[in-house]
């Protein structure tokens, strides 16, 4: 049975893969490669599963058009481009360039060819309304680095380090591998570095599957992560933990830190956030005192709740005060060899704050984060009348009507635009309020290299992966690139594509795509490609230099907005939370991503929903069960779920998985639940990049069925905590 290699595109992980093939060349199953240097023979069950969405009925086969019922008709590909780009011209000429709007879903960041047409498009039309899934998830990372500047060598790496601290992140679920996480196969990894003697300390409101190797564990109230971070500030400060060197030469505002910091006393973080002081200051002891190496990283947990930019900024600080960063003479291992490489210094990137200039929204003044708009205007700025209203739309590799807060407010949004286009496989929640549907290929189905988005790889790492699966005969679906470019051609425009013209009116192919983007690669693309599997290559070593001369640029740790907001979190009283006594927090499981692989059997045979999950002792003190279907109230809406029991969670505490639920439809037995209808767009929401409150959020809990459990408990999964 032939057997080829390749590397998962689900998540930006890049496991590598070995695909058994029939004799038809369809797959017959998914595995792990051993050999791969990154992964080393891990894939997770996405990825291992992922072969049932090849084939799978649901599976879109032809360009869709919808009719004025709402039904969808077959529309030939060449039809739906020229249709598009007609209505595009005229809306375009009525209401200017930025009425066109692009969003990039997280599909789009593991697609080399097509995450690099998107950029050329725009630029090509001339709108900057590109929107996506990293101003929803965890943009506070953007605004910390404007407001505090970076430091252009990079930060310490998991590979010599000695402790390493995780803030609300889980790696043994969710994989990811960007902002100096670990990221492939994570167990092995974790597991080598406790072997190494690396000291594990982790923050979360549950006793995560990582929680349970941590030397210290913390388990804070969610939504109090700035308070928590605050503290550990101080007493790092006050021990004199922090790198005084490194401090007195790169950083600027830190006595004004101290004192704004001053009130955050062991004794009040430990009373607020409910974590035992003991723990606190064992947490800041094994971080800082002492020769440490090592970084504190956060994840989604602390980036989706409440003052999510000051905690990023708060977590920032301890990195930067304790000089984390990587120095003149050192190597630099992270990288992406196949985009090529610029020389890195050891020095201070000056904060910038690039949201304060440039365009800025309708909705509150929001300035670009990372040179987009904030998804959290994004509804508004569909929806609201005036010059500059977005009225039309290409989601590429998304689904902003699962997944996007406030949900009832994003559909209304979506269904008021004049041209809606879904670029996806499978008809989404967000395809069937389109107007049109352009069915992609899947990854198996087209060569790639891996330098999409920019995660650097952990060392001089490169592979393709040539198209491994034929599509069928008869199917009219292609690469997520060429809508862009076929609508291109159609409306005159000449895209730059990386910086290169496509001048030729021929379709380019694939490769020709990723040979621009690999033209400045340490390694030729002919040399990447021969490696089947992908490979460490030999490269010369990164060294950092010295700071360029003159270069006298320094961290702002104090900003005027990030103090004022640490007085005002000091001065708020103790939460009372009588009407909502719960708080919700966001939960990856391993089995989806936001909304996809929700309809994959594997999936539903273990989550045959998405369940709410409480803590035992909740469960008995509200009088529920596993399998109880409750209604979950928040102030700004409610949904009903089914209850499943978790000890891992900390009482008083309760999580879902979002992206769940189907539009319009209140079932939690039938398509799950949206948490997205608990969240507003309008209300705790950050000032800077409009991020809204999605984890932490205060929610009331009630029993919908009066007798026993409507759902069969033993149907419902159970986390039973190991401690
Ligand atoms: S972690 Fe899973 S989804 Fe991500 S690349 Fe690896 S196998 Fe694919």
């Amino acid at each position: 049975m032939p057997e080829v290699k390749s590397y998962c595109r689900i998540c930006g992980t890049v496991c590598g893969t070995r695909l058994r093939l029939d004799e038809a060349g369809e797959i017959l199953g998914i595995f792990g490669d051993k050999n791969h240097p990154l992964s080393r023979g891990y894939i997770c069950v996405k990825g291992a599963q992922g072969r049932d969405l090849y084939r799978a009925p649901e599976r879109l086969t032809h360009a869709l058009k919808r009719e004025e019922g709402g039904s969808f008709k077959r529309i030939a590909l060449a039809d739906a481009f020229d249709e598009i780009a007609s209505r595009l011209r005229q809306l375009i000429v009525r209401n200017g360039a930025d009425s066109h709007a692009v969003f990039r879903g997280t599909y789009n960041n593991q697609e080399s060819a097509s995450f690099h047409m998107i950029p050329a498009w725009m630029k090509a039309i001339g709108s900057t309304s590109t929107f996506s899934t990293i101003t929803i998830d965890q943009s506070a990372k953007i605004v910390a680095l404007g407001r505090m500047g970076a430091w252009a060598a990079g930060k310490q790496e998991f590979c010599d380090a000695n402790v390493w601290m995780l803030a609300g992140v889980n790696p043994l679920v969710s994989n990811w591998p960007g902002f100096n996480s670990v990221a492939q196969n994570p167990a092995l990894m974790l597991k080598d570095a406790k072997a190494r003697g690396v000291r594990l300390i982790v923050i979360d409101p549950r006793y995560t599957e990582t929680a349970r190797l941590a030397d210290v564990y913390l388990q804070p109230i969610p939504g109090h992560d700035a308070v928590l971070a605050a503290g550990m500030l101080k007493i790092i400060l006050d021990e004199g933990w922090h790198d005084a060197a490194f401090s007195d030469t790169y950083v600027e505002g830190l006595a004004r830190l101290r004192s704004a910091v001053s009130g955050f006393t062991a004794e009040y973080v430990a009373a607020r956030c409910e974590v035992p002081q003991k723990l606190l200051r064992r947490a800041c002891s094994e971080f800082a005192e002492g020769a440490k190496r090592g970084l504190v990283v956060t994840g989604t947990g602390p980036n989706m709740t409440a003052r999510s930019n000051l905690v990023e900024h708060m977590y920032e600080c301890i990195n930067v005060v304790c000089g984390r960063f990587l120095r003149a003479g050192e190597e630099a291992r992270q990288q992406i060899i196949a985009r090529g490489r610029t020389p890195l210094h050891a020095q201070v990137v000056a904060p910038s704050r690039p949201w304060a200039s440039g365009r800025r929204s309708r909705v509150r003044a929001v300035g670009l984060i990372g040179g987009e708009m904030a998804t959290g205007v994004l509804a508004d700025e569909m929806l609201l009348a005036g010059d500059g209203r977005i009225t039309s739309l290409i989601v590429q590799g998304g689904n902003p009507a699962a997944t996007v807060p406030d949900q009832r407010k994003i559909v209304r949004a979506l269904q008021s635009l004049e041209l809606l286009v879904t670029v996806d496989p499978f008809l989404s929640e967000t395809a069937k309020l389109s107007h049109y549907v352009i069915p992609t290929t899947m990854p198996y189905e087209r060569p790639d290299i891996a330098v999409a988005y920019p995660y650097p790889f952990p060392f001089a790492f490169a592979q393709y992966t040539p198209a491994i699966l034929k599509v069928p005969a008869g199917w009219e679906v292609v690469d997520d690139w060429v809508p862009y470019w076929s609508l291109a051609q159609r409306l005159g425009l000449k895209l730059n594509y990386d910086g290169i013209e496509l001048v030729s009116a021929e379709r380019p192919s694939a490769e020709d795509l990723l040979r621009i983007l690999t033209r400045n690669s340490l390694v030729p693309f002919d040399a990447i490609k021969r490696q089947a599997g992908g490979s460490a290559f030999r490269v010369a070593p990164q060294i950092v230099r010295c700071a360029e001369e003159g270069n006298k640029s320094r961290f702002q740790v104090s900003p005027c907005d990030v103090v004022s907001e640490l007085l005002e979190i000091r001065k708020e009283p103790l939460a009372r939370r009588e009407r909502h006594p719960f708080l919700l927090i966001s939960r990856r499981i391993r089995e989806t991503m936001n909304s996809t692989f929700r309809g994959l059997p594997s999936t539903k045979r273990k989550f045959p929903t998405n369940p709410i999950w409480m803590h035992s002792d909740d469960l008995g003190t509200h009088d529920l069960h596993a399998g109880d279907i409750v209604t979950v109230t928040s102030d700004h809406g409610e949904i009903r779920a089914v209850v499943a029991a978790d000890d891992t969670m900390r009482r008083g505490v309760v999580s879902m998985t979002h992206g769940w639920g189907r539009v319009g439809v209140d079932d939690p037995l039938d398509g799950g639940s949206s948490t997205s209808l608990l969240i507003s767009s309008d209300r705790d929401v950050e000032q800077i990049n409009a991020m809204p409150r999605m984890s932490g959020i205060p929610v009331a809990i009630r029993r919908c069925n009066p007798e026993a459990p409507i759902y069969p408990r033993s149907a419902m999964p159970r986390e039973p905590c190991p401690r």
